[in-house]
């Protein structure tokens, strides 16, 4: 294991806690534990306890026993029911004074916002730090975070942010990073249906799809997943997630959501978010987001376009 050359005080060497070690949590606990931050870890599902466990790390029975034993808790959850009731319901009552919640996952800004008031109500700090890019680059420690946080806070977490990413923004103040994270989501994901629906057109033209491929990335057509994910995911056959389109719909609802709250008109994204809908009505849901050209072409009856086999 690589130790890291900090003191042994609690300040600098604090108890980590990890509450949701699903396909984003696993990687990024593992990241922080191999790097010698020890954790104590929690999931409904105990696969995901088992593989910190496997580390070296230490394994909890509730949520409670993570709040009680913790300096900060990171949780990487679902959506905001889940981070409500594992925050307010789960941490809240059973955390020191000074705890430092730290809350990753993407969820309505206005959840986030209520979430902070009442952790900051029982004398305990708030982040939010939402995550970039994509679960590969989870598994590598090259998360990029939106950080929302006061300069305290800020600079409180962010060794255990280095540990799991490589590139941090500080946003602002708590909610900054949510905000930001939303903003990004809504133009990745509506690209991502923007590029299913393209595929689906070259590929009903009997266009060859590598070549297709390689001139859209060389105009200024490209955009980060035909380049990144759509080659590694969907084209080359794999669609498992990665990230599903059901949380992939969720975002373009927290968007669409805060938006309209703010008299903001989101038309392309209004239509994108149908689209996922129709994809997960389709029985796509559980699939990575690149999966929507499959659901398209299965929709306009064409055969999915794959790229040629490497081996
Ligand atoms: P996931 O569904 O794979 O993992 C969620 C985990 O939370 C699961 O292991 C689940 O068992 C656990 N969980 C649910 N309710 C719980 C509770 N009450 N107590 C304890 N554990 C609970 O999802 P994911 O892909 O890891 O995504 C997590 C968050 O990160 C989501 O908000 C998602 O939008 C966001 N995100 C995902 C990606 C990606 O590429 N997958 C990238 C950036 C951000």
């Amino acid at each position: 294991m690589i130790q890291r050359n900090r003191k042994e005080t609690p300040m600098s060497n604090p108890k980590i806690g990890f509450i949701g070690l699903g396909r984003m949590g696993r990687p990024m606990a593992s990241n922080l534990q191999r790097k010698g931050f020890a954790t104590l870890s929690y999931d409904v599902n105990p696969q995901g306890v088992a593989a910190l466990v496997a580390l070296g790390g230490r394994g909890a029975a509730s949520i409670e026993e993570v709040a009680r034993e913790s300096d900060i808790i990171f949780t990487m959850l679902p959506a905001h029911p889940e981070v409500r009731s594992v925050v307010l319901d789960g941490i809240v009552p059973h955390a020191r004074p000074g705890t430092l919640v730290v809350d990753m996952s993407t969820i309505d800004p206005l959840a986030t916002d209520e979430v902070a008031a009442a952790v900051e109500a029982a004398g305990l700090g708030f982040v939010d730090a939402p995550v970039g890019r994509l679960a590969t680059h989870a598994d590598r420690g090259e998360c990029l975070f939106m950080v929302g946080a006061s300069a305290e806070n800020f600079a409180r977490v962010k060794p255990m942010l280095e540990a799991m990413g490589t590139t941090i923004h500080h946003c602002g103040p708590a909610g900054a990073g949510i905000r930001m994270k939303v903003v990004n989501n809504y133009l990745a994901i509506a690209a991502c249906q923007l590029n299913a629906e393209t595929l689906t057109l070259a590929a009903r033209f009997g266009l060859d799809v590598e070549r297709t491929i390689d001139i859209l990335n060389g105009t200024t057509a490209n955009n980060g997943h035909l380049k990144t994910n759509f080659p590694v995911k969907v084209l080359a056959g794999d669609i498992e997630p990665g990230f599903q389109i059901d949380l992939a719909h969720k975002d373009l609802g927290l968007a669409l959501t805060s938006a309209s709250a703010m008299k903001v008109p989101l038309a392309m994204g209004a239509a994108a978010r149908e689209c996922l809908q129709l994809a997960r009505s389709r029985g796509f849901g559980g699939k990575d987001f690149s999966a929507l050209l499959d659901a398209w072409c299965d929709l306009a009856g064409v055969a999915a376009p794959r790229l040629p086999s490497k081996s």
